[in-house]
């Protein structure tokens, strides 16, 4: 009774979807239950037709998960021609965002751009919806995936195993990882992450990983075909280029959506309009760390007593469990979280400080995080004893240790991050911290996508 009242008033003050319950991922698959799918993110780009045809020759399958607009523009006419190609080869198509989003870091009506622009795109160039949804970067937490799948129905996937041709990894290495799922003996499921922007993960494809696996046994199926569901939630006649068909400008979702939110959540966002307040968005989602209070989440952001519970009305303020997601609303002062005070050590051994806690995603290694924090090799291991620095689990809170840049958080630009401005104000900070925090060559008049930068210190 209690329970279902408290998530009532959840769903209609808050931004949040529900009260955060702790427990696994469970709703976001990142493996095949049979069989081998070979994916490819980040397009449309220019090797997509010759990615098709290596599937098409072999009679095998492929997924996409594609962008609106990230390296190209999905409406380009060489872009509609490649993606009809695909999709009447029976290869799988599917989201990956508008922009190539951190979607962990949007309002839900962000979030609601990001997939519904998308959406309306595929639906205008092949006449489906898709029905699974990848986050860029892995980047994916509770309230972000009940979300999704609760308002626009989609299946949330990440990957089994990752070529690393996003993350420097070389085409023979590309090639290697390819070569090894074609010897497995017996074979095992497998779901991999391959980048069709990436000249390693496509020069890996020339060099012929697709013919090596079908040859060695292998076989290629889309996502959808290795877990035994339909790719699409809708499925209809495209239609013809109109003037809709831009990329950039401003994108509102129809009002006429086909939104998928049930008769209960509506009723009660209109049953309550009591409510003081418009739910507040948030200008970043901070993950909580044992002995956090509303208060001192508060005082580490600068923030009016009391904003806390009011952004995030599922909190118990003086019992926060560790690793909830929480909206940090605007109205801090721009000190973040400089301040941190180290956590104590233990007493049985030199176990070093943490300047900040971070949640591992998927595809996680104690390489990538030292990279991300410019910190040395090893310092990951050094000071987090318990991993296995090749296979961390999602969720594991990976302590980052001193000795680093001082960078607590990096982001990879997306499209519309073009200022230093645009950056500053989407993470609460100055356009003073992200040069001080940056190399010199940052240009704050023309910031190029994908280009990495320290958002937090
Ligand atoms: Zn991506």
């Amino acid at each position: 009774m209690f329970a279902s009242l408290l998530l009532f008033v959840a769903a209609s003050v808050s931004v949040k979807a529900a009260p955060f319950v702790k427990r696994g991922m469970d709703q976001v698959i990142s493996n095949c239950n049979h069989d081998f799918a070979y994916t490819w993110d980040d397009g449309p780009y220019t090797a997509h037709n010759d990615i098709t045809n290596a599937f098409n020759q072999v009679n095998g399958k492929t997924t996409y998960f594609m962008n609106g607009d990230n390296w190209s523009c999905i409406y380009d006419q060489a872009n509609v021609q490649a993606i009809r190609a695909s999709f009447d080869a029976g290869h799988q198509i599917a989201s990956h965002t508008w922009s190539h989003a951190h979607l962990t870091q949007l309002s839900e009506a962000q979030i609601d751009v990001e997939i519904q622009r998308l959406d309306e795109a595929f639906l205008k160039i092949v006449g489906v919806v898709p029905k699974f949804l990848r986050p860029p970067y892995g980047d994916i937490d509770e309230r972000t995936a009940s979300y999704i799948q609760q308002r626009h129905g989609k299946t949330i996937v990440l990957w089994s195993d990752d070529s690393g041709d996003s993350t420097g990894g070389s085409t023979q290495q590309s090639i290697n990882f390819y070569n090894a799922f074609a010897n497995e003996n017996p074979k095992r499921p497998h779901m991999t992450l391959s980048h069709e922007t990436s000249p390693s993960g496509y020069n890996a494809m020339y060099a012929g990983t697709v013919g090596t696996l079908s040859r060695g046994g292998v076989r290629l199926v889309t996502v959808a075909q290795c877990l035994d569901t339909n790719p699409y939630l809708v499925v209809q006649q495209r239609s013809e280029r109109d003037s809709t068909w831009y990329c950039g400008g401003t994108w509102n979702p129809p009002t006429t959506t086909t939104t998928r939110t049930t008769s209960t959540s509506t009723s009660t966002r209109t049953s309550t309009s009591t409510s003081s307040t418009p739910a507040p968005t948030c200008v970043q989602t901070y993950t909580s760390k044992a002995g956090d209070t509303c208060a001192s989440i508060e005082g580490q952001f600068g923030l009016q007593s009391g904003s806390i519970l009011a952004a995030n009305s599922f909190l118990n303020c003086q019992d926060i469990w560790v690793n909830t997601p929480i909206c940090i609303p605007p109205g801090g002062s721009t000190t973040t979280r400089t301040t941190t005070t180290p956590t104590s050590t233990s007493t049985s051994g030199p176990a070093p400080t943490c300047v900040s806690t971070y949640t591992a995603v998927a595809g996680d290694t104690c390489a990538k995080i030292e990279y991300n924090y410019e910190l040395p090799s090893g310092s990951i291991l050094a000071a987090n004893s318990f991993l296995n620095c090749n296979d961390i689990w999602a969720w594991t809170p990976i302590c980052i240790p001193p000795g680093g840049t001082g960078c607590t958080l990096k982001i990879s630009t997306v499209a519309g991050d073009n200022t230093c401005s645009a950056i500053a104000s989407r993470y609460g900070i100055t356009v003073a911290q992200l040069q001080a925090w940056n190399p010199s060559w940052l240009n704050c008049n023309d910031v190029w996508t994908n280009t990495p930068l320290c958002v937090r210190h």
